[in-house]
């Protein structure tokens, strides 16, 4: 996979040019926009142009399946240049600086200055780091994906850390530590979490769960919130609550830094407000959603973002041929399948809790028919790095 560099077709370095629609990230909403885009035989205004910092979009729900051996890298991701190539938009893979809705500029990681008529960001969110960090050890966000592949790359083929700990509670990081223990058999293996593990599932999922990490020898820390790292140790507070020498962050959402400063409403955590059809609460021309958004009942998780995806497409059709636009109504409940990184899956229905192969071969059949929805297959001469 590619590191960052700038590799539009027309480098624009510190000039500006006004794109009539910007897509800001290539997650999982706008992944899903270009799938109904491509069906529906729409096609954005010509200039359009989507910026993302990898020439793959990287699928969340199985990059533990990657990490425990169950698939390759080529699996896992879509190559945005046949995307982008099948419907007219232009791919600059660069990343987004900072935002300045009121002037309706961009500025990218490469000093390219870009205006548009109408933005759309689904640039995700970022795993929150303890507050204080003296570098002692080395801390591995799980977003973005491509990094922690790198990183766990060199874990698995150089050098695996003796004690590896994953920071967080939730489906995500049980899933990662389970996949660790599948490739690094012997590294001593943590999971530290603020609350109990899994704290909205019933009680069954929450029992089976603990049991597995047991039998996996991966040490557990509940009610543990690790406030600092400070001379190879984790801490809550000023309490050492163990020796380490890597941690991953599996640890929730929080906002990407440049969106305090855009301009763009936000809500109390720094995430941007949006209504009902998708559009900041603040600035009718910037559509937001998956992670980035603010939006009550919608959940901070690729099955919601994908579900904004239909409204997304077509409300910017909508909006810029000055048509009315739809609502986006959140589904109640999402189904959680929380991957086991043996083939097995565990879940929750109607109270009762499932696992084993069979649920485990539903969820990679759900992944790979999503994957194979949204990818273009790629023509000659496309950039196929995998
Ligand atoms: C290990 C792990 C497993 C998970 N498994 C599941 C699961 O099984 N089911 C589920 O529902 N949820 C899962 N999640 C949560 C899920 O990943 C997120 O909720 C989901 O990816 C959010 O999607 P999104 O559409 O907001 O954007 P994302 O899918 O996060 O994509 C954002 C895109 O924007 C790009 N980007 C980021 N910053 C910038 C920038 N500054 N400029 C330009 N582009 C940028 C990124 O490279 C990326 O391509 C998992 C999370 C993790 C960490």
């Amino acid at each position: 996979m590619d590191s960052l560099q700038h590799t539009e077709d027309t480098p624009l370095r510190d000039s500006m040019t006004t794109p009539p629609l910007l897509l800001a990230g290539a997650g999982h909403a706008h992944l899903v926009m270009f799938r109904r885009w491509l069906d529906s035989g729409y096609r954005p205004p010509p200039g359009t142009a989507l910026i993302n910092p990898d020439r793959h979009a990287w699928y969340s729900g199985m990059m533990p399946g990657l990490m425990a051996g169950r698939y390759g890298a080529e699996q896992c991701a879509i190559a945005l240049a046949p995307l982008c190539r099948e419907l007219g938009i232009r791919l600059i893979q660069d990343v987004v600086r900072s935002l300045d809705a009121a002037s309706n500029t961009m500025r990218l990681g490469s000093g390219m200055v870009l205006g548009y008529q109408c933005l759309s960001i689904n640039t995700g969110s970022q795993p929150p780091a303890p507050p204080e960090d003296d570098g002692s050890i080395q801390v591995v966000p799980a977003k973005p994906f491509p990094a922690l592949h790198q990183a766990w790359s060199d874990w698995r083929d150089q050098a695996p850390p003796a004690r590896l700990g994953v920071l967080g509670g939730g489906a995500a990081a049980i899933e990662l530590a389970l996949a660790m223990r599948a490739s690094l058999a012997d590294t001593e293996l943590h999971v530290f979490s603020a609350s109990e593990l899994l704290a909205q599932q019933p009680f069954g999922l929450i029992q089976r769960v603990h049991e597995m990490l047991a039998e996996r020898r991966i040490s557990v820390h509940t009610q543990t919130r690790i406030t600092r790292i400070e001379h190879c140790h984790v801490m809550a507070e000023m309490r050492p609550i163990c020796q380490l020498d890597a941690l991953v962050l599996a640890s929730g959402a929080a906002p990407l830094h440049w969106y305090a400063d855009s301009g763009l409403a936000q809500d109390g955590q720094g995430f941007l407000c949006a209504t009902e059809t998708l559009q900041s609460t603040s600035h009718p021309n910037v559509f937001v959603s998956g992670d980035s958004a603010s939006l009550p009942g919608s959940k901070k998780s690729g099955v919601y973002s994908v579900r904004h995806g239909p409204v997304l497409a077509d409300n910017i059709q909508s909006f810029l041929q000055d048509r009315p636009l739809t609502r986006y109504q959140p589904q109640k409940k999402a189904l959680a399948l929380l991957a086991t990184a043996d083939g097995g899956a565990l879940t929750n229905v109607g109270g009762w809790t499932l696992g084993g192969r069979l649920i485990g071969r539903w969820k990679d059949w759900l992944d790979q028919r999503f994957m194979a929805r949204h990818r273009v297959e790629n023509a000659p001469g496309d950039d196929t790095d995998h």
